[in-house]
């Protein structure tokens, strides 16, 4: 099937046009980062705004790019949740008016089943395969047994990662989204200087807790104020990154044995770090593990890997119809639409 695909959970406003679950043929994102700096923050009523400025320049110029047209679409998928209520709401609604004006099929996908389906875009990965979704509202291991049939393994008692991440960066003064900042200045840093906690690293559970650790960061700075030393600034990022990542590394490797999984995918906006693909990737390899990471645009929200369980669902008749609705809240696991396909 040739789908029309569209994202608006957050502060991307994106839409894709994909053959068959697989194959790319345009995928338009347009971040609205420099809209919500000056907030340090993704502020929910700008973002809604933004997307219903954006979505219909995005929708036509992944038509374009695609060398398609409206009358050559045979299906829609567009993101129902998680996410800003708000800024979901934009999505699903031209989604759902496309669908009405042209009769086509709709499916509502999950944001994070999108992210953790992404590399199959990319590579073929047999099922089951464990997969850590790792960005700004998610730090989730789940167990994949096919498109739509999820476990839960473990997850963030508190912050996520991502969120870790940019909170970090904000106390350390640095600009607005803080991952991409912090994995900037730790390439040049000593992961080493300073000693942070690794949480719940030996709890034997598959769960995370990052909110501890940004403490821990903030007090040291607190007493140590980096006062202009650029080496010292690259020192505590690296240290922190090191800290965050060896944590994510050896619970999804944990996780993958304990299930006797021989396959990992990392995924979500925080598996652009360079510190997670580097140690994920010796760590696997040592280990024996095929793992799995999309590229960086993959990773990052896009409307792309809603395609992937899109097809899936709509290519067997599992549609939504035009009573889809947005929801802020949708654990993944709650999903079992594959067992019924
Ligand atoms: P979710 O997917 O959980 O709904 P989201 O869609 O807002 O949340 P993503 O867009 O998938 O999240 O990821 C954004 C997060 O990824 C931000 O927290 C950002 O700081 C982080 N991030 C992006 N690049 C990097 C990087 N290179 N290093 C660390 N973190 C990064
Ligand atoms: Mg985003
Ligand atoms: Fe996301």
């Amino acid at each position: 099937m040739l789908l029309l695909t569209i994202e608006s959970s957050c502060d991307e406003t994106a839409a894709a046009v994909v053959r068959d679950g697989r194959k790319v043929l345009s995928s338009i994102v347009a971040s609205q980062v420099k809209d919500h700096a000056v907030y340090g923050g993704v502020v929910p009523e700008i973002a809604s705004r933004k997307h219903l400025e954006t979505i219909p320049v995005v929708i036509d110029e992944a038509l374009h790019t695609a060398s398609v047209s409206l009358e050559n679409i045979e299906g829609i998928a567009v993101t129902r949740g998680p996410g800003l209520a708000g800024a979901l709401l934009v999505g699903v609604a031209v989604a759902k008016a496309i669908a009405f004006a042209r009769r086509l099929p709709i499916v509502g996908v999950n944001h994070i089943e999108g992210h953790i389906a992404a590399i199959l875009l990319e590579r073929e990965v047999a099922f089951p395969y464990v997969a850590l979704a790792v960005s700004g509202g998610h730090t989730h291991l789940y167990r994949v047994d096919g498109i739509g049939r999820y476990t839960i393994l473990g997850q963030t008692r508190d912050d996520a990662a991502g969120e870790a991440f940019d909170k970090v960066a904000k106390l350390l003064g640095l600009p607005y989204p803080g991952g991409v900042e912090i994995d900037r200045l730790a390439a040049g840093g000593d992961p080493r200087r300073i000693s942070f906690p690794r949480p719940l690293l030996h709890d034997g559970s598959f769960n995370f807790s990052f909110s501890g650790l940004k403490t821990a960061v903030l007090n040291h700075v607190r007493k140590n104020p980096p006062q202009g030393d650029e080496q010292y600034l690259r020192d505590l990022c690296a240290s922190f990154q090191a800290a965050a990542c060896d944590v994510l590394v050896a619970k999804t490797l944990l996780a993958a044995e304990t299930e006797g999984i021989g396959r990992v995918v990392v995924a979500g906006g925080v598996a652009c770090n360079s510190s997670l693909r580097a140690e994920m990737a010796r760590e696997a390899a040592a280990r024996g593990i095929d793992l799995a990471i999309p590229s960086p645009s993959l990773c990052g929200d896009n409307a792309a890997m809603l395609a992937v369980p899109g097809d899936f669902y709509l290519s067997r008749g599992i549609t939504d119809g035009l009573s889809l609705d947005a929801t802020a809240v949708w654990p993944l696991d709650t999903i079992k639409r594959g067992e019924a396909a």
